[in-house]
């Protein structure tokens, strides 16, 4: 699908979130896209629960909440979504725009990019085991997109996060058998899933064991058994049908690196009065941008985001000064915020 817009940013953790707030209140239109299907980067990713204690005229918040509000703020300006897909390809157009292309098929064709892609589109860690690779999204899943798909089926989940114990516990009575696998039996998912995964156990509606996945038995393209080694080195085969894999996400610059922006080592050069990268009209803010003096901090990041937007606003209408103006006074800035 392809779609027109004023900017496109990449990444939707806070600062690519508080970019829209900025952009918005210059009158610029924005479209989002994140490699993640949830919003937030490494707030919601990584540490959701946290308490932050650094943002200004907010005591202390949580990491989620710190989202929440973000998308509380940036609601008057309409930006667009596009999630669980990653930006693939930014290509500079003649007249000085950009066709930004994703991972699942949608163009986007702006006047402006800012790349707030913190430390990489976030990529699932892979069971390291021989041939499971001809197995992927057939019988391997690393994401579970359709429930459905598991209903009836005999399950292996392994991991011990979150993730792992939120789909057992959703998937638990509706599979043929469902056995949760994990490395050791301490946890790091919430106690209160913990608990539920237990009380399912004692149910007698799926099974714990200790150990790895270290093989598979197939007929011919068909996985048939897991073979799971336990702590003490004995492999027991579990006939199953499907394996979900939740070990963790890890970041990986990814095709940022293929967009002939300078780089030092993960991050993006950056100036300090426009954020702008080498490649005129490209912007980079956020733990991704690096420059003399450089924190990866969202503080910073809030920063970069609005000297970011001026700059833009002074590319996108040439000759056209762009004045300051403040949010409490500034009839055109109420406008735009949607306020009476
Ligand atoms: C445990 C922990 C605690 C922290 N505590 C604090 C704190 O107290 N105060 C503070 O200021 N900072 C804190 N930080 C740092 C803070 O989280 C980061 O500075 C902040 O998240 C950076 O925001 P960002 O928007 O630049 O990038 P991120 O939050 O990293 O988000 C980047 C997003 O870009 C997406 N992305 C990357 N490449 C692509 C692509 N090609 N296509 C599509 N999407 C892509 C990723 O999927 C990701 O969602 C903490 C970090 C951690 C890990």
């Amino acid at each position: 699908m392809s779609h027109q817009t004023d900017v496109v940013i990449v990444g939707a953790g806070p600062c690519g979130l508080f970019q829209i707030f900025e952009l918005g209140l210059l009158g610029l239109k924005a479209h989002i896209v994140d490699a993640l299907p949830k919003l937030g980067g490494q707030c919601t990713e990584l540490y959701p629960d946290k308490p932050i204690y650094d943002i200004p005229a907010i005591p202390v918040c949580d990491a989620q909440e710190l989202v929440d509000r973000l998308m509380e703020q940036i609601k008057p300006f309409g930006a667009t979504f596009h999630l669980d897909q990653q930006v693939t390809a930014v290509q500079r157009q003649e007249d000085g725009s950009f066709r930004v292309a994703t991972s699942a098929g949608t163009e986007i064709l702006a006047k402006a990019v800012v790349i707030a892609g913190g430390v990489g589109s976030f990529q699932p860690m892979l069971l390291k085991v021989d041939g499971v690779d001809a197995h992927i999204d057939r019988q391997v899943f690393y994401r579970v997109k359709d429930p459905a798909a598991h209903h009836g089926k005999r399950l292996c989940v392994l991991g011990g996060g979150d993730s792992a114990f939120d789909w057992t516990v959703a998937l638990a009575e509706r599979a043929a058998e469902l056995t949760l696998i994990h490395r050791s039996s301490t946890f790091r998912a919430a106690p209160a899933t913990v608990a539920k995964m237990e009380a399912l156990v004692a149910a007698g509606k799926m099974k714990f064991t200790v150990g790895n996945v270290v093989g598979f038995d197939a007929d011919g393209a068909h996985i048939t058994q897991a073979h799971v080694r336990d702590p003490q080195d004995h492999i027991t085969k579990l006939p199953i049908d499907h394996v979900l894999v939740f070990f963790g996400l890890s970041p990986k610059l990814g095709p940022i690196a293929e967009w002939g922006l300078t780089l030092d080592k993960n991050q993006i050069e950056t100036d300090t009065e426009k954020f702008e990268t080498n490649v005129p009209g490209i912007y980079a803010i956020g733990d991704i941008a690096t420059y003399p003096g450089k924190k990866k901090l969202i503080l910073s990041g809030f920063h970069e985001a609005a000297l970011a937007a001026f700059a833009i606003k002074a590319r996108v209408e040439p000759g056209k000064k762009v004045h300051l103006q403040y949010t409490t006074t500034s009839p055109i800035m109420h406008q735009r915020l949607g306020l009476k």
